[in-house]
């Protein structure tokens, strides 16, 4: 794996990201990920690398046997920037550890709120989805309403300051879903796969979802190639 992993930030939505900041194995160690979940395995009897072959179906079989404890051992650690409706659904992951952002401490600044590309429409058969976009016309009258408000918010939220009052109350003014904060976040491999099967699912909101797939695609799928693999052939596929 290249250690080019760590320090690498990758854009999602108008203005997040997410950014790689350590792992365990580190890159620079001579154990790769994949090997660390196979020799932490193989403690089961005293054990160690086998060579590529054995290893990598000792992996496949304890994913498919959800021999989780081995996927432990890895751990990923992100720093994110997202807007809070991502931040409220990201939280209830429990085993994500967290240090966030404060709102009492550090002011937000006036292009901090999400603008979304497309207004989705209310889904008709799941009343927690979306399906379809609003026309063109539609779109652009309600995105140029929403930047109103966010005018008038951040309006409103300056004045307060300007007057003396605290940012921990300022910040009422803000339109609560869309600011973007930003977050340090870490998580095992195991507990990352869980979070991934849920949030990377059609039923969950975009606003996770793309969050979700980046991990997917550019960290977790790099770090872990034969972990990754066997996530989508037992797990993703097998649902
Ligand atoms: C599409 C979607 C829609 C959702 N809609 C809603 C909603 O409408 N309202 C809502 O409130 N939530 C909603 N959620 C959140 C959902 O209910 C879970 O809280 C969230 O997915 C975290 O799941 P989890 O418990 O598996 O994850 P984690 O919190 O990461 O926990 C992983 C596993 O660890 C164990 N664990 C962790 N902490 C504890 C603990 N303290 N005690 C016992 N076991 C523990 C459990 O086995 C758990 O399954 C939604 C989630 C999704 C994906």
């Amino acid at each position: 794996m290249s250690q080019s992993l760590i320090g690498k930030r990758v854009g999602v939505l108008d203005k997040g990201w997410i950014e790689l900041v350590d792992m365990m194995p580190h890159p620079d160690s001579d154990i790769s990920g994949d090997l660390a979940i196979v020799n932490a395995a193989r403690v089961s009897f005293l054990g160690e690398s086998k060579g590529d072959d054995r290893d990598k179906k000792l992996l496949f079989y304890l994913l498919r046997n959800r021999h989780t404890s081995p996927f432990e051992m890895v751990e990923f650690k992100f720093r994110v920037r997202a807007p809070l409706v991502t931040w409220w659904q990201w939280v209830r992951h429990r085993t994500w550890n967290m240090n966030a952002q404060s709102g009492r401490y550090t002011p937000f600044q006036e292009s901090d709120f999400y603008i979304p590309d497309v207004w989705r429409k209310q889904s008709t058969d799941n009343k927690q989805a979306s399906e379809g976009v609003l026309d063109e016309l539609e779109n652009d009258d309600l995105t140029g309403k929403l930047l109103a408000h966010y005018d008038e918010g951040y309006r409103l939220y300056s004045e307060a300051l300007d007057k003396g009052v605290s940012k921990e109350m300022a910040r009422l003014f803000l339109p609560g879903f869309s600011v973007y904060y930003t977050w340090v976040t870490k998580i095992d491999a195991h507990n990352l796969m869980q979070f991934l099967r849920l949030r990377m699912a059609r039923d969950a909101q975009y606003e996770i979802r793309v969050f979700a797939a980046a991990i997917h695609e550019h960290f977790f799928k790099p770090a872990l190639p034969w972990t990754a693999e066997a996530f989508v052939k037992y797990i993703l596929k097998a649902e």
